[in-house]
């Protein structure tokens, strides 16, 4: 499949959930089963067990993806969840949002020490949440691989937050 099908596939919202906010709405995708599958295998790309110890998936729309690409490659899932959701001891992490705050947070045994993950989500913006979840899959040890999103805002340079982890999207605006 061709990303250009995944790309054609989104419908863009305005003004959602705010004024001024152009809303990725990636439900048409998730409701085609060819291109929930051709989204899926361009996600784990060249990854394989060999390389790849868990996938970390960010609440909600990563679980979407995440808990696909860890069926995939035959590897566990871990969701990283909005505080407050997670029933065990855990790590949290804050970070700002234009207005005020958000924290989440990961169980202290989600990840063996040393284990080799794949973080996504549905969306890289301006990288706040995905900067956090890195900080927290450091926190439990483990090792980050790549960060994969599907589709990444690139004039919000969300990137710049995540310096030292390689960074893949599939579409890119
Ligand atoms: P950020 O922390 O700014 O990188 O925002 C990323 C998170 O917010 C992701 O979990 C996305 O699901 C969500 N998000 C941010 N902007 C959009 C958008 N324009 N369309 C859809 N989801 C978005």
């Amino acid at each position: 499949m061709v990303l250009d099908e995944l790309g054609d596939a989104i419908r863009n919202v305005p003004d959602f959930p705010e004024k001024g906010i152009q809303f990725k709405d990636i439900t048409p995708v998730l409701s085609d089963a060819r291109l929930l599958d051709g989204c899926i295998s361009h996600l784990v790309g060249e990854h394989s067990p060999d390389t790849i110890d868990v996938v970390a998936g960010i609440d909600a729309r990563g679980f979407i993806f995440g808990a696909a690409m860890a069926r995939e490659l035959s590897v566990g899932f871990v969701p990283i969840r909005k505080k407050g959701k997670l029933p065990w001891d855990t790590y949290e992490e804050s970070y700002d949002l234009e207005y005020g705050s958000n924290t989440i947070a990961i169980h202290k045994d989600a990840v063996l020490k040393g284990q080799r993950v794949l973080l996504v989500d549905d969306l890289l913006a301006t990288g706040g949440t995905a900067a956090a979840a890195v900080n927290l899959l450091k926190k439990v040890g483990g090792e980050l691989i790549e960060s994969i999103f599907f589709i990444e805002l690139g004039f919000l340079n969300g990137r710049s937050k995540l310096e030292n982890v390689p960074v893949r999207a599939l579409l890119k605006y």
